[in-house]
């Protein structure tokens, strides 16, 4: 009896990213009737569409460590490094940088090391349930990802291999002969590497994306090109949707919307101190025959992809909100840093900037609002929100579905920052 009710039960689901996208997913699968809800195509220029394409398992070690406060002087000075500011938002962040600063102890990120090693862990396995109903071939290649490095950086990798080693988390140190073998074009100013074995990368991730989007079609989901203006709720707590030009009701609805869902927790009363990490891509067209995985340089904290669209080049922590212009500052420090490695690039094409919605404890949201019974959340996932699509949805859909788990899903609830 209880399972039929929860067959009918009406969803709405906010955002079409990866997020959404997933969760609907695996909220159909569970026999719910789902309506996804998004202002654009799904993926057309979301953080879901320009990513790295990395699936990361192995990236628990979060950002908020001890010894990242004495690195961001030097990082802020440095033309070539990853971290830029927009200073009119300097003022706005203020409360999250200092959140952030909070959580740089050794006891917080070894909690968000953990809590991210748990669901980070599943996440392959959570994306093979719904790459067997696609037909993903030549879009997921499974052939590691190498970090490398010079001499100078090595120290600060130490404690990211140790963790990583304590976690139980595969992982190879290469030598520059090894690196050669495996990506002979790079220019050789490397000293040291690591190769994730595990980890895959997204051909397309856009593609990808679309692939699953119309399984969910497929599925008998359906899709309502609508920008979301307002939630509100009826007296017995059933929430209503408010977009431009419609209203719409549902028993219960989740709002996946990246790096924009504060502006619909605000609205809802629920303080949660999300921001962004705004993160920058260009293409260099036909050649992404220079590397078979993708690679991160971490002296200057940027990496590579091999794609379908041509060398992808990805980087920078930009902290400027959601409504700053790109910065053709950072593009040009991008193509700069491309060229330093692979001096025979020449004109790059496709400038775009992204998104990361990024909590200052580096765990997501995931789960129930702390005000509303019929409303949930699946955002914050920061630089792996790629990788977690569709452990997150599986997670949330158990939740939605009132299954009971093994995983000890607390650290994700957004009532964590009241
Ligand atoms: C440069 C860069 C590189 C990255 N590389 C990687 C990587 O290699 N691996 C990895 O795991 N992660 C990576 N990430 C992170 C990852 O891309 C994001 O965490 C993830 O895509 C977030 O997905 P999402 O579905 O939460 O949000 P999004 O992809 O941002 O989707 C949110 C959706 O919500 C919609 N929306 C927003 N507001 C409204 C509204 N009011 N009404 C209707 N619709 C709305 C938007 O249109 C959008 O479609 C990277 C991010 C960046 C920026």
């Amino acid at each position: 009896m209880e399972e039929d009710v929860k067959k009918k039960s009406s969803i709405g689901v906010i955002g079409a990213g990866i997020q959404g996208v997933c969760l609907s997913l695996y909220l159909i699968k569970k026999g719910f009737h789902v309506t996804l809800i998004d202002r654009d195509e799904p993926g057309k220029n979301s953080a879901s569409y320009g990513n790295a394409g990395h699936f990361s398992p192995y990236a628990s070690v979060p950002f908020n460590r001890p010894d990242i406060l004495t690195d961001v002087p030097k990082m802020l000075l440095s033309s070539k490094g990853p971290l830029a500011l927009k200073w009119n938002y300097v003022p706005k962040m203020i409360p999250w940088i200092l959140k952030f600063i909070k959580n740089c102890n050794t006891k917080k990120m070894m909690h968000t090391a953990k809590y991210m090693h748990q669901i980070l862990d599943l996440s392959l396995p959570a994306y093979d349930e719904l790459f067997d109903e696609i037909d993903i071939s030549g879009l997921v290649e499974s052939k590691g990802i190498i970090y490398f490095w010079t001499n100078k950086d090595l120290k600060s990798r130490e404690l990211e291999i140790r963790i990583r080693n304590e976690l139980g988390i595969k992982q190879q140190l290469l030598t520059p002969h090894e690196i050669h073998d495996l990506e002979p074009n790079i220019k050789k100013i490397y000293h040291g590497g690591v190769l994730y074995p595990n980890a895959r990368h997204a051909k397309n991730p856009r593609k990808i994306l679309q692939k699953l989007f119309d399984l969910f079609i497929k599925k008998g989901g359906h899709f309502e090109k609508q920008n979301v203006q307002k939630i509100n709720f009826s007296s017995d707590g059933q929430p209503i949707i408010k977009t431009d030009l419609k209203f719409y009701n549902f028993q219960k609805i989740v709002i996946a919307c990246g790096a924009f869902s504060k502006k619909l927790t605000d609205q809802v009363n629920e303080k949660i101190p999300l921001d962004t990490e705004r993160g920058y891509h260009v293409h260099f067209k036909g050649h992404d025959h220079l590397l078979s995985r993708p690679i991160i340089f971490l002296n200057r904290g940027f990496g590579m992809t091999p794609m379908e669209q041509g060398l992808r080049v990805v980087g920078t922590v930009e902290l400027g909100g959601l409504d700053n212009p790109p910065s053709k500052k950072r593009i040009l420090n991008l193509v700069n840093n491309a060229k330093y490695l692979f001096p025979e690039l020449e004109q790059h094409q496709d400038e775009w900037l992204g998104f990361r919605p990024t909590l200052p404890d580096y765990l997501p949201v995931i789960g129930p609002s702390k005000n509303h019974k019929n409303l949930f959340y699946s955002f914050g996932h920061h630089h792996l929100g790629w990788t977690l699509g569709a452990i997150s949805g599986k997670i949330l859909a158990g939740m939605i579905a009132e299954e009971k788990t093994n995983l000890d899903l607390s650290p994700y609830k957004s009532g964590r920052f009241s």
